[in-house]
């Protein structure tokens, strides 16, 4: 299948490696199962990682979904809870940080996500985190941050992360970068994945759903462009490697003296 081909040549153009340990971050969505189920389907080395950000029914859901898929694919899943682990639901923290700070809840729950998978899945001591974005989340992206005029914080994106090499930094890889996501999801239904197809309720991002809304409207040819276009450019101010700190308040990697999640909950 075409999609099983060009995922292949992604993992090759990556050099990743069968001995790694590679943990997937699984959201009960129709991406990351897919991600998992390719990885595993071509003998790769991999575990599932779920974050329960306890948001209601719909988190029970995509709990039950992620459970299912590791089970068929006989692979450890490690759950990290919210509540139990940073005391509160996903929903609570984000009122918290919200009731200070205007800010979307997709930007705010991304930061928290990020963090939490980079320090848990260096703890599990893995090789690297696999996330379930396609192209059309990476195209969205991408013109986002052209639309902000900052295409330069696109430049550590890629089918693995670029220009990042420190120790406390987990590398990330996209093995669906270059796939279509009607391609995705046509997958997922033929083989039957257990995938949550609703939308999160929380997802509300006006302005990322105004870019959604016009790369929907872009014919797949218009779509890979961008992205071909993407490597091109960034392929140009690849060589400057960011520089890491750690955060002074939580140890973890950042580009400033406060990483993204303590400055965010710090407002608490
Ligand atoms: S859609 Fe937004 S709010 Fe929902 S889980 Fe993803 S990042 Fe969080
Ligand atoms: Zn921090």
């Amino acid at each position: 299948m075409d999609i099983e081909k060009k995922v292949r040549q992604t993992l090759s153009k990556i050099g990743l490696n069968k001995n790694e340990r590679i943990l997937v971050a699984l959201s009960g969505g129709k991406d990351s199962t897919v991600t998992a189920y390719l990885l595993k389907k071509f003998d790769y080395n991999i575990e599932g990682f779920h974050i329960n950000l306890r948001m209601g029914d719909y988190s029970e859901k995509c709990l039950l979904a992620v459970k299912r898929l590791c089970k068929l694919l006989e692979i450890n899943l490690h759950i990290y809870d919210i509540k139990k682990e940073m005391g509160s639901s996903m929903c609570y923290l984000r009122s918290a940080i919200q009731s200070k700070k205007s800010l979307k809840n997709c930007a705010i729950c991304g930061v928290i996500k990020k963090w939490i998978m980079n320090k848990e899945v260096r703890r599990l001591k893995a090789d690297k985190i696999a996330t379930g974005h396609n192209l059309d989340d990476e195209a969205q992206t991408f013109l986002m941050n052209i639309f902000k005029g900052s295409p330069e914080l696109s430049a550590n994106s890629g089918a693995i992360t670029r220009n990042i090499s420190d120790s406390k930094f987990i590398p990330r890889i996209k093995p669906l970068f270059y796939i279509l996501e009607n391609d995705v999801r046509e997958y997922s239904r033929d083989e039957k994945l257990p995938v949550v197809y609703e939308k999160c309720p929380c997802a509300i991002d006006s302005y990322r759903i105004q870019v959604r809304k016009f790369v929907d409207g872009l014919s797949s040819k218009e779509k890979m462009n961008i992205i071909e276009n993407m490597d091109k450019m960034l392929g140009k101010i690849e060589k400057k490697e960011t520089k890491i700190n750690y955060c002074e308040v939580c140890g973890e990697p950042s580009r400033n003296e406060v990483c993204k999640k303590c400055e965010l909950l710090k407002v608490k």
